[in-house]
């Protein structure tokens, strides 16, 4: 699943005793081991038009040991009958009995049954789910869809099972649909059956053996679009079925994903030496989808606007859906071929697939510079892991809330983080090896996180090193702090080198901990450079360098690590002195430099600001606002009206020139580059830093918009379609409350979901206290769509001006919000709301509210936790940095610039 990328935007276990059928407290955790499931046959009635299906489920269990009673799940279902029988007799009546909130359910026999295999039979039905999880509905264009979500434990909401990832059997499906409606499920389609009123029952292939998670099928009045077989290769001897699959009318914007997928499939076969396993792909637009995209085998479900390209398409999001195609199809190994067995190894899904989705990129679409996308996600991962409240990447999953709450930045940004850190250190060639013996070993079943390390150590020449220093990276929370320090004494250049793990101000006290980490300095002296490496296993170790005294030396190389670093002062200087000329990695892992340094007061305000300037000017956006959150922290908490006007002027005369070069409107034949770039200068200068120049430039847009077509709708084709978000942001934010009217009247009319973002988001930067009121309701109304909602309030949170009223609504509305979002988002709640907070009295205001009012929803207890540190940190920086280091540059600025 894709998730994260969708939490950026909007902030910005052990199981429980497993209790043996025949007493009667229902499980917590995972389910006993009593029974476990052999097969479903699976049969749903669905009509998109009702308010809910009816089903019958028959699953052949065996039960291992005697019992009167199993657990299973089952969620929300009104089961209207449950048989059971054994391979020689009749069908008797069984007592379904709901346990738990969670979805436990006992099935009791009545009896005492010898361990066998049995049958059971259910007859039950449910409505559709609101919230986007197991089987719901959705509208596009006034027209009703349904669309399944299983992933992590909706499954149950769907059907009763045995709803966790160990299990994995076969599954036969057939669909009843009304006519006119297509059906698509994981398989092809095997047989089709008339039925009563135009009705058709479609008939699916057996599956090959999957985990509950990973059913899926969509009913609608679909387009179906064919595309060309994917020619067959040395591992995959027949040529393979490709479709992709969107709502009504909008097939012919599937042309650009379609064509992108044979080489991405291709790609990942080559790489695991192992053929993609389920038969056809599907690939299908849902109209609103809780995460990115669902890494379904055979029909992978993206949220639409990830699918749906045309020419007016941002790059951003050209970019963005080759990705997540890539992150998905690695998924059809790593978690639909191979399983982990449990939710504590989900990393094992994720990590890899994010990994896999950058390595693919970077291979296919070089100058989509994927490699350094995957440091940004990295440093935003180690600022997660800077919270003494970070869970490990193998975290113990007790619950729902759990599980829900692996999917972070942890388990997909670190994860993949170690592998690459690892991947470099093995050298490429044996991780691969490790990798293809992993999938070739456990295909069609499940592994775990020792497999794994073993097949790589096997393949590598690390030994039991190679297991014990990646284990300390997913066994333990948090990020190792690299202190070093150059001594060039006696003709001899040293690094003294310390890891302690890594805290900000105000943060964890420091525990004696240690990690095995592949460490390695890039150092140059004069012309040259080289880089030499180390496993740094100790709490102090010492660094001979090879080469004599470096002029300086950068302790990340390549930034390839997952390790922040703190240079002695005059070292960070000498660093300082080259940054605008170290390569484009490293000048990633230049700025995470100072960022750690500013968090921990040893980089003051005007270190920072320093920094920026070094950076301004970068070949790659990713390096050129790479302290842009340190900039607006530094801006909100930090300045008054006069520093705040310097800054914007100091920021300006660093960013407008390169914003004037490229213009306002795309270019004919410009790169992607260029379009990225533009958008991320504009959205810097108009957004964070309020520059008037930028703000009237994309207002003129903005009103050009507004001004409509002359047939009552917006003229959206008079704006930069990369610019959108902005230039509509800063239109509700001058204009008020007629640009606000006319989003909301166009939102009703509008079911393209990038332009329903664009404007749903624009209606929550509105600053003005009574328009901003209207948009909080309107957010949880049946106008905006339960995918949407958070990211109107997480960009209302994001403007200080806001945040009183939004917490004063919040408290309120609470009920309302939780049930106009989907369940993932529900444990980032307390972070949402808390963004952008920094005293230590609204710290204890959320907890308070959330341990009284929000304790039962699920995964809020650790949400409050990280929202409540990163308060409190927020507060310790604040009271470190203080106003007057920055007045002290406001000063020297005006002495210095005849623009100061
Ligand atoms: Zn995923």
């Amino acid at each position: 699943m894709n998730v994260v990328r969708w939490l950026v935007g909007l902030l910005f276990f052990a199981c429980g005793a497993a209790i043996a059928a025949g007493t009667a407290a229902p499980p917590s955790g995972k389910l006993p081991d009593t029974a476990e499931p052999l097969q479903y046959a699976l049969t749903f009635r669905v009509d998109p038009a009702a308010d809910g299906f009816s089903a019958t489920a028959d699953i052949r269990i065996a039960l291992k040991r005697p019992a009167e009673r199993i657990w299973l799940h089952a969620r929300e279902l009104q089961v209207e009958r449950v048989e059971w029988r054994t391979a020689a007799g009749r069908a008797q009546p069984a007592r379904f009995l709901p346990a738990q909130d969670s979805g436990v359910a006992a099935v009791e026999f009545g009896e005492t049954v010898p361990a066998q295999e049995l049958q059971l039979h259910f007859v039950y039905r449910a409505r559709y789910d609101s919230r986007l999880e197991g089987l719901y509905r959705t509208r596009r264009d006034g027209q009703p869809y349904v669309v399944t979500q299983m992933e992590p434990v909706s499954a149950r909401r769907a059907f009763p099972g045995f709803d966790e990832p160990r299990f994995k059997t076969p599954f036969d499906l057939q669909l009843e649909i009304p006519a006119g409606l297509q059906a698509v499920a994981n398989t092809a389609q095997s047989a089709e059956q008339p039925l009563a009123g135009g009705w058709r029952r479609l008939t699916f292939r057996t599956t090959p053996k999957l985990p509950t998670y990973l059913l899926a099928f969509a009913v609608g009045p679909w387009d179906l679009v064919e595309a060309a077989p994917i020619t067959a290769t040395a591992w995959r001897r027949q040529p393979l079925p490709l479709r992709a699959i969107a709502p009504r009318g909008q097939g012919p914007r599937l042309a650009e994903a379609l064509a992108a997928t044979p080489a991405i499939v291709t790609a990942l076969e080559d790489y695991f030496g192992y053929a993609y396993a389920f038969g056809k792909l599907d690939l299908l637009a849902a109209p609103d989808f809780s995460a990115g995209a669902m890494e379904n085998p055979g029909l992978v479900i993206f949220r639409e606007s990830l699918l749906l390209l045309d020419a007016n398409s941002p790059a951003q999001l050209r970019r963005a859906s080759f990705e997540v195609n890539a992150h998905e199809l690695a998924h059809q190994w790593f978690g639909d071929t191979v399983t982990m067995p449990w939710w504590d190894d989900l990393w094992l899904n994720e990590a890899f697939a994010t990994w896999m989705e950058r390595r693919i990129t970077q291979t296919l679409r070089p100058a989509q510079r994927a490699d350094l996308r995957s440091i940004v996600a990295t440093q935003q991962a180690m600022a997660a892991d800077s919270l003494a409240s970070a869970r490990r990447v193998r975290q113990p999953i007790r619950d729902n809330g759990d599980i829900e709450g692996a999917f972070d930045s942890l388990t997909y940004g670190k994860g993949a983080a170690v592998l690459g850190m690892f991947e470099a250190w093995l050298g490429e060639q044996p991780f691969r090896d490790g990798l293809r013996r992993y999938v070739r070993e456990h295909a069609f079943a499940s592994a775990t996180s020792d497999d794994l390390i073993a097949a790589l150590q096997s393949a590598g020449d690390k030994g039991a090193s190679f297991g014990r220093a990646m284990r300390s990276f997913l066994d333990q929370p948090g990020v190792p702090l690299v202190h070093s320090e150059l001594d060039c004494a006696g003709g001899k250049a040293r690094l003294r080198l310390r890891q302690q793990r890594y805290f900000p101000l105000g943060g964890g006290t420091v525990a004696a901990q240690t990690w095995g980490i592949p460490f390695c300095v890039h150092r140059g002296k004069g012309a040259t450079s080289t880089t030499q490496c180390q496993l740094l296993d100790r709490a102090e170790a010492e660094m001979v360098l090879d080469g004599g005294c470096p002029d300086w030396y950068l302790p990340n190389a390549q930034a390839r690590g997952y390790y922040r670093v703190a240079l002695a002062a005059a070292d960070r200087a000498a660093l300082t002195r080259v940054a605008a000329s170290l390569n484009d990695r490293e000048q990633l892992a230049f700025a995470d430099a100072i960022k750690a340094g500013f968090e921990r007061g040893e980089v003051d305000v005007a270190g920072v600001l320093e920094a920026i300037g070094q950076l301004a000017g970068a070949r790659t956006r990713e390096a050129a606002f790479a302290l842009n959150a340190e900039l607006v922290w530094i801006r909100t908490h930090l300045a008054d009206e006069a520093a705040r006007a310097a800054i914007g002027t100091y920021i300006e005369r660093l960013y407008l020139p390169r914003l004037q070069t490229l213009g306002y409107l795309r270019r004919a034949g410009e790169s992607e580059d260029a379009a990225l770039l533009r958008a991320d200068l504009v959205e810097l200068l108009a957004r964070k830093v309020d520059s008037p120049t930028v703000r009237a430039a994309v207002l003129a847009q903005g009103k050009a918009v507004l001004a409509g077509d002359g047939k009552g709708r917006l003229r959206f084709a008079a704006a930069n379609y990369d610019l959108l978000g902005t230039v509509l942001a800063v239109t509700v934010q001058e204009l008020g409350a007629p640009a606000v009217d006319a989003l909301i009247a166009e939102l009703a009319h509008t079911g393209d979901a990038n332009l329903r973002l664009s404007m749903v988001m624009a209606l929550g930067a509105s600053a003005d206290p009574a328009q901003a009121e209207r948009v909080r309701e309107f957010a949880i109304g049946d106008a905006v769509q339960v995918g949407e909602t958070a990211r109107v309030l997480g960009v209302q949170q994001y403007d200080s001006r806001n945040r009183a009223a939004l917490w004063s609504w919040f408290q309120r509305r609470y009920a309302a919000v939780v049930a106009h979002t989907p369940v993932f988002v529900h444990g980032r709640l307390p972070e949402l709301v808390a963004e952008g907070w920094c005293t230590r009295e609204q710290a204890r205001q959320v907890a308070r509210f959330f341990a009284r009012d929000a304790a039962q929803v699920e995964g809020s207890a650790q949400g409050l936790l990280r929202a409540e540190e990163a308060i409190n940190l927020c507060a310790a920086r604040r009271e470190k940095h203080g106003a007057t280091a920055l007045q002290r540059w406001v000063a020297l600025q005006r002495a210095a610039g005849p623009a100061g």
